[in-house]
């Protein structure tokens, strides 16, 4: 996956009279597998290759990629992001200068055992067949599917003022999902929610019995839930797994605390926010148990690096302690424009975008409690597990989430399966609410590909790892 590139020797390729001149290269492959009622139907492997010319012309910052990575085809393409920049700067409500992309140099490679060569095409296949097979303990399995999707990237990061970056990572996607029927009465369960599981790791992943004593699982669950009664509704508490928790934090914190969205960039396309620049350092956005990391550190999780894509090293940092709104969502661009901190979250998706803040890993820390612990203190309430539907307002204020799977919790102790579990909330009041949040044991590292944002579109990789966590007094509803 090495590229062959000469990307520091491209860079004097550049001859524009810029204030700053950036290259980005990036190289992603990806390698697809998926049996679905029994067939494999994804079986290719396709890639993208290119290179994102980025100059700082009076104050602005102009873009273009290209997948001509010829000295010729930079040359060609600085000139068109000189032109953009220079068009830009004539209508401009901000000035930037040299110091919105700071020096950096420095590598990354993504942690693993086992590289894509290790397990051949074939031994995947299997496995990922042999877990269909498992997702079908009934005949009442209406449809079933297992995938998984490798995928390498590599990114190497250039400028006019010394950086010099290269990062390398190697990830995959995984999902096993059933769904159970009786005649109208359909239910689908799911590993990790509709999201599946996104990790950045390598082979060593993909132990063949403990994934087909999941696809069991799922299997059983899917049929379980067919005569399951419905969740019941009203004001009670609710305790929920890490793979619903990472959707919770993802659209009523992650979205909620991006700076540029806060500044209005996202006004007429993904929205605004209900945070606003004057709450950071004093708006109290849960309870005394709620602490939330951007953490790009975290081994495994799907959106870990070393540096953002303005060249910005990335560090732990606290974006709610015990509860307090203390730092944004911001990259350097977004901290000179709004004075807040932030963090290196300055990211494109690929060769052929320009960066914006985005969600990378963003966790909710652990806490005390056991599992047991959190279920023990519920007299009545519903415990639930992995993300089936969502909806929130454009402000990622008020939201609605369905899950797949529930448990009635009674007198201190998790009894019937109950189908179709929902709750809604207010993005503050609903984590206000926080009681209880459980220890490393109940923590689960997840992830997606698919958060979306920008104009135009970049859909972008983040990481959610949460323990289980208990809310008192929520609206949970069932149907739907
Ligand atoms: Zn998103």
């Amino acid at each position: 996956m090495k590229s062959d590139i000469d990307i520091k020797q491209l860079l004097s390729a550049v001859d524009v009279p810029a204030q700053w001149v950036g290259l980005r290269e990036v190289y992603e492959a990806h390698t697809p597998r998926m049996i679905r009622d029994g067939v494999p139907v994804a079986n290719g492997r396709a890639f993208t290759h290119g290179i994102m010319v980025e100059v700082l012309v009076n104050g602005q910052f102009g873009y273009y990629g290209t997948p001509n990575m010829t000295p010729k085809g930079i040359s060609s393409a600085a000139k068109k992001a000189y032109q953009q920049a220079d068009i830009a700067s004539r209508h401009a409500n901000f000035q930037f200068d040299e110091s919105a992309r700071p020096s950096h140099t420095g590598s990354y490679v993504s942690p693993f055992l086992k590289d894509r060569e290790s397990l051949s095409a074939g031994k995947l296949n299997k496995i990922l067949l042999e877990a269909y097979n498992a997702l079908k303990v009934s005949d009442k399995i209406a449809s079933a599917s297992s995938l998984c999707q490798v995928i390498e990237t590599s990114f190497s990061f250039v400028s006019s003022n010394g950086s010099d970056i290269n990062q390398d990572f190697l990830m995959f996607e995984f999902d096993l999902s059933a769904t159970a029927a009786d005649g109208t009465n359909q239910q689908t369960r799911t590993f990790g929610g509709m999201r599946g599981t996104c990790r950045q790791m390598g082979m060593e992943y993909f132990d063949k019995y403990e994934i087909l004593a999941n696809a069991n699982r799922i299997g059983e669950q899917a049929i379980e839930l067919l005569s399951a009664d419905d969740c019941p509704t009203g004001e009670m508490d609710a305790v929920i797994a890490p793979d619903q928790m990472m959707l919770q934090i993802h659209e009523s914190i992650g979205h909620a605390l991006e700076v540029d969205r806060i500044l209005g960039d996202e006004r007429n396309y993904a929205g605004w926010s209900f945070v606003k620049l004057e709450d950071f350092g004093k708006l109290q956005y849960g309870s005394k148990h709620m602490n939330i990391t951007f953490d790009p550190t975290l081994e495994s999780e799907f959106a870990s690096y070393a540096f953002d894509d303005g060249g910005l090293k990335a560090t732990k940092e606290y974006l709610i302690k015990d509860g307090l709104l203390v730092r944004g969502l911001g990259g350097q661009e977004s901290q000179i424009r709004s004075g807040l901190d932030g963090v290196a979250n300055f990211r494109a998706s690929s060769w052929n975008r320009a960066p914006i803040d985005r969600m990378a890993n963003i966790n909710l820390e652990p806490g005390e409690s056991s599992f047991e612990d959190l279920i023990s203190q519920v007299e009545y309430g519903v415990y639930m597990e992995s993300n089936k539907s969502w909806s929130i307002d454009d402000y990622r204020n008020k939201f609605q989430f369905g899950c797949e799977y529930g448990k009635l919790i009674e007198n201190g102790k998790m009894t019937k399966t109950v189908k179709n579990p929902n709750y809604r909330g207010i993005s503050n009041p609903f984590w206000r609410s926080l009681k209880g949040v459980g220890n490393e044991d109940t923590f689960g590292i997840y992830g997606t590909p698919n958060c979306g944002k920008g104009e135009p579109n970049q859909v972008i990789r983040v990481g959610h790892a949460s323990p289980t966590c208990l809310f008192e007094n929520i609206q949970i509803f069932g149907g739907v």
